[in-house]
Order: structure tokens, then sequence, then C-alpha cells
């Protein structure tokens, strides 16, 4: 991969981006279209389709009968398998124009993207496919004269709402185990982030996913993300994004069927540095890129960075220098560290938290303003913002963008009740050589995963989900399977 490769596809036109429902792409019932407009220059880039309710409908009406006739859930486990591998295939032939076109739309800078994007989806697409064929049904111990079966079943159709900062891989991350299970899909993209998945949900049909299986409705999420939340026709839904989101997901279930609702929520994730830390320099490295790689937009980044006292205003000079390094760039420039905010919202957002964060006494050690105004992309210099008290807006409430908030603490049991005093649990990371003290914080963090001397980079192996207003279930591991399947007890007397 070099920067000519990128710089190939960096201008190419983007066509008109449409449905794709029962394996045909269509535009949108009354034919309406959305700009999508790129992060990286403010730009419109193209126009998309902007979905009806009835689009909606029409998806989960084909996603229905799909999944009724069996054409996918019938097929062999075997076929199934040698699909989602093609489609994996196909998925890293193309995954330089995947990503590029993924940058394009969300912002993110491509060292990144090329990590975490197409390589990641295809890798977690060929997990499940590999895992498909080894989940079993069960016989329960029972009297002699009973035999007592515990079949695994698809559940039907799977609703799911993708947000915008890694949308193959989240994407990926759904569509995996659902469609492994034999399962058909109704996807909602979102708004400022729909190209890339969409590309790779034609790239699904291309592999021979059969027509109606996998449906993608493009648009608002109040308008068709709220007709697939409402639908009486959905057996589950999966979403990543907002808690905002994630509650009226939770009304909408209790307003139709009851659906069953899995939400991947956001965090404000501690990143706790003792004094005995192994290696300080490399924890503040590890400590900003934790927080400003993809403009802070990442569910699991150390938001909240807690230094021991005692190593406080060291500490912190590195991780500024750490900071400053990090090149805010052009996204699509391979040596750019931090690239463009998603949108222009956001990036208001992110200001507005940096000024609230002064204004209750924290102070800017670090960056905090909007750079690069020229290009007319959405850019922010990564803030760090030290004397941030543990009930701050900043301590409290998640930002979603790269704004670093740090809080000293004197000893361990100080550094537990900050990290816990939250109403999330989604990551975190204890740094120390005391191979005890680090076993004891694992336990005493409420969070879904803990790093010990390390930020990040938990691959597929391992779930990936959230405690308190984080969220309700896992993606990932061999444990994301469970939200994708129903358990049927078949009691026979024999
Ligand atoms: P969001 O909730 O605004 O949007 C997420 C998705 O929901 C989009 O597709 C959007 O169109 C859709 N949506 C919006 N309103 C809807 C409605 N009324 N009904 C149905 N669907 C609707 O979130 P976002 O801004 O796109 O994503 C950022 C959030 O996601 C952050 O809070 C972040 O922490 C979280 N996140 C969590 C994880 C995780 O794994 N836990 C991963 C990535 C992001």
């Amino acid at each position: 991969m070099n920067q000519s490769d990128i710089d190939a596809l960096r201008d190419l036109p983007v066509p008109p981006q449409l449905h794709v429902i029962d394996g045909k792409t269509v535009a949108a019932s009354d034919g309406a279209l959305m700009d999508v407009i790129s992060p990286v220059d403010g730009q419109v880039l193209t126009r998309m389709a902007k979905g009806t309710a009835a689009d909606m409908q029409t998806a989960i009406a084909a996603a229905r009968s799909a999944f009724e006739d069996g054409r996918w859930a019938g097929q062999p486990p075997a076929a199934r398998k040698k699909v989602l591998h093609r489609w994996a295939d196909l998925i890293e032939a193309r995954a330089l124009e995947l990503a590029v076109l993924g940058v394009r739309d969300n912002g993110t800078e491509i060292s990144m993207a090329l990590k975490a994007e197409p390589g990641s989806a295809a890798a977690t697409i060929r997990y499940y496919a590999e895992a498909l064929d080894k989940v079993n049904g069960e016989i329960a111990p029972t009297p002699a004269d009973v035999l007592a079966m515990i079949h695994r079943e698809p559940v039907g159709v799977v609703g799911a709402i993708i947000p915008w900062n890694f949308p193959l891989m989240i994407g990926a991350w759904k569509l995996g185990p659902a469609l492994a299970m034999g399962n058909s899909v109704v996807l909602k993209p979102a708004e400022t982030a729909s190209l890339s998945l969409m590309r790779m949900v034609e790239l699904a049909h291309e592999a021979g996913l059969p027509p109606g299986v996998l449906n993608a409705v493009t648009g608002e999420g109040a308008v068709v993300g709220e007709a697939l939340g409402l639908s009486m026709d959905v057996d589950v839904l999966v979403f990543t994004g907002s808690g905002r989101t994630g509650r009226r997901l939770l009304e909408y279930a209790a307003r139709s069927n009851l659906k069953r609702v899995y939400l991947e929520l956001g965090g404000k994730s501690p990143n706790i540095i003792f004094a005995d830390a192994p290696d300080l320099g490399a924890a503040a490295k590890v400590a900003a890129a934790g927080i400003f790689r993809n403009a802070g937009q990442v569910c699991v980044a150390g938001s909240r960075l807690l230094v021991e006292a005692s190593i406080h205003d060291a500490f912190v000079a590195e991780v500024v220098k750490a900071a400053q390094a990090m090149r805010v760039g052009d996204p699509l420039d391979l040596a750019t560290a931090i690239g463009a905010v998603n949108s222009e919202g956001q990036l208001e957002q992110n200001l507005g938290f940096v000024e609230q964060a002064r204004a209750e006494g924290g102070t800017l050690v670090s960056g905090g303003a909007r750079v690069m105004q020229e290009t007319g992309g959405y850019f922010m210099e990564p803030a760090i913002l030290t004397d941030v008290t543990p009930d701050a807006t900043l301590a409290q409430k998640e930002v979603f963008g790269p704004v670093l908030g740090v809080t000293r603490f004197e000893t361990e049991a100080e550094a537990v009740q900050i990290a816990n005093g939250t109403a999330y649990g989604l990551a975190g990371a204890v740094w120390t050589s005391n191979l005890s003290r680090a076993h004891r914080m694992v336990r005493a963090v409420r969070t879904g995963v803990m790093h010990v001397n390390t930020y990040g980079g938990a691959d597929g192996t391992v779930p990936l989900g959230g405690v308190g207003q984080s969220g309700n279930g896992h993606d990932k591991s061999l444990h994301a399977i469970d939200k994708y399947i129903n358990l049927k007890t078949a009691w026979i007397k024999l």
C-alpha cells in the first residue's frame, strides 16, 4: 500500500447510492436523495437515497420472505460458509477502494481505516463463517423415558443499525454472526457513513448471497431507523450508537412486538496510570493514541486519564508531547495520525466540551481549537485538559471527539472510586508493574474490557460489550452468536 495507490482513488467520482432491497438497487419510493457531505473538504461527495418508512417496510418484507422460504437458512452449513468466505475474499480484494471511499465519507485517517475497516470486516466474516458449523444443539440429562433436545435456531429477521465511526468493522460485527446463523438482515447504515458499507452489501451479492437475505436502506435514523425499530416483523434489533438512540430503540420495541434489542453504546473509559507503570514513556504515547486516533471517535477511547499524583506533572508533559507529535491532517495522507471530525455538528459539539471544561475549572494544556479551516473540512487539534474534577461534565459525559480530561489520584482505592464514578462501563486500562494490583484493578473497575499495560487492540476472539449505560450485549467472539439464535426445547416422551 503506498500513497500513490491512495491518490489514484481520492478524487474518483462517486455515483449516487441507492438502497439494496431483494438483491436489487432501488431508489427511494418518492425518489428523494440526500447530500453526502465529505468531512475532508465540506463538499458534496455524492447523493444517496433518502429512504422512507415505506422503503423500510419493503426491505423488511423482502427479508421475511427470504427467511421463510429457506433460501439461505435452509442451505447446508458448508454452502453458507463458502458464500461468506467468498464475500470476505471480495472485501479483501477491494480493501483499498473500500477504505478510501469510507475515508472520503467519514473522515477517519487512512492509516487507521486500512487497519480497522475492510481487513477487520473480512476477518470477522471469516471468523463466523468458520464458526457456523460448530454451533451444535444439546441433549439434556433426563429420565430414561424422555429425550430432551435443545435446538439452536436462527431468530428470523434481524435489524442492524450501524454508527459512522467504523462502518465496515462494526457492520461486520453484526452481519457476520447474523448471516452465519441463517438469519435475514435489514441494515440501516449511518447518515454520515453509508457509502463503504453499502458497497460491502453489494459485494455480498456478488459473492452469491441470495437476494433478500441482506437488505440495506439508507436515510435518516429518525425515519428509516424508526420504521425498523417499530416494525412488527423484525425479531431482533442490534445497534451500536448513542445512548439517546438506544433508549428510543427500547421504546420502539415496547411499543411494537417486544423484539429483543441489543445495544452497544458509548463510554467514558478510564486509563489509569500508576507511578510503577513499567514504561511511562510508552504509556504516554499509547494514552495519546488511545484517545486521539480517529479524532477520538472510538467507543472504547480512553477519554479519562487518571494519573497518580506523584507522577502527574511529568506524565502529562509526556502525553502533551505525544499528542503534539500526532499530525492532524488530510485523512487520505498515510502520514496523518488524526483525520477529520465526522461532521460539522460533531466538531462544534467537541469545541463546546472544551469550553465547558474550562468554565468548570479545567486547564487547557494543549490543543483544543479548530484547524485547517481553509480546506473546508472539519479538523481539530487534540485537546488535553488537566484539573478535571471527577464530577465535571468532561469527566461524566461522552464527547466522542479528540478531548482528553486528566484527573489526579492519590491511592489505588481512590483510582477505583473515580474510575467507577460514571454511568458508563465500556473499557478501561491500568498501567502498573505490580501483578497483584493489576489483577485487583481488573476485578474492581466495572467495565466490559480492561487492558493491562496497553490500551485497545483486543481482537475478534474476545467479546466487546459494556455494563451500566454502555450497553447490554456483546459483539465479537463466539458469545455474539447468542444474539442471533433462539433456543428451542424438544421434550420427547420415548
Ligand atoms: P447515533 O445514535 O446518533 O446513530 C447511530 C445510528 O442510529 C445511525 O445509523 C443513525 O441513523 C441511527 N438512528 C438515529 N436516530 C434514530 C432513531 N430515532 N431510530 C432509529 N435509528 C436511529 O450515534 P452516532 O452518533 O452515529 O454514533 C456515536 C455513538 O456510538 C457514540 O455514543 C459512541 O460511543 C457509540 N459507539 C459505541 C460503540 C460500541 O461498541 N459500544 C462503537 C462505536 C460507537
